[in-house]
């Protein structure tokens, strides 16, 4: 089969580290899939540092998101995101929401709406975090929720106070 020449489809990824050089392994990983050929970053979040959600015996997160263009469909997409996952040493430590070296998960693709065992998109709880919705605001603020026909700058409006502290990198050094 050939494929269009074009890259027509944006998928919007969030990053969470908190295993070893936290920035370090996420720049890295970004770095991966963008030099992989298949996927092109075409924006990315700064850095939040951020307390771990679920099971809090963990250090903190390192989180980002980002824009791509792929050729993958969802599927092919969430494989791919498993395999550079897996290639980055993640390993399951049978604990959900534990800690891993990197955790790639697909926010947004297209306008989408996906639901499956293996797939749910848009990411089922991202109106509720926080590490997502604050990186995901800096760069899309307008990107329209297609289950809840608002932008993601309105989600997080209602959002309001959020329990679990989520630090852009940048404050820490000004
Ligand atoms: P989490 O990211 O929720 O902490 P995992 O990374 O271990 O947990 O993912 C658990 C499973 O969630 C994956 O094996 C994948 O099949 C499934 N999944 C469902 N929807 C998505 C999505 N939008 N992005 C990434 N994984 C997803
Ligand atoms: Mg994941």
């Amino acid at each position: 089969m050939s494929y269009p020449k074009k890259c027509t489809n944006t998928a919007v990824i969030a990053v969470g580290a908190n295993l070893g050089e936290k920035v370090e392994n996420s720049r890295k990983g970004i770095a991966a899939l963008d030099a992989s050929g298949k996927l092109e970053v075409i924006r990315q979040s700064g850095f939040y540092l951020t307390e771990p959600v679920g099971y809090a015996e963990q250090s903190w997160f390192i989180n980002s998101v980002l824009i791509a263009r792929t050729r993958l469909s969802p599927f092919e997409l969430l494989g791919f995101l498993k395999k550079m996952e897996r290639r980055f040493g993640r390993v399951d430590c049978g604990i959900r929401y534990g800690p891993r070296v990197l955790d790639f998960d697909i926010i947004f693709y297209n306008d989408w709406v996906i639901e499956s065992r293996a797939l749910t998109v848009p990411h089922p709880r991202m109106q509720e975090r926080g590490f997502v919705m604050n990186p995901l605001c800096d760069i899309a603020p307008d990107w329209i929720h297609p289950v809840f026909q608002q932008t993601v700058q309105q989600l997080l409006n209602k959002m309001g106070a959020q329990h679990e502290a989520c630090i852009p990198m940048e404050a820490l050094y000004n």
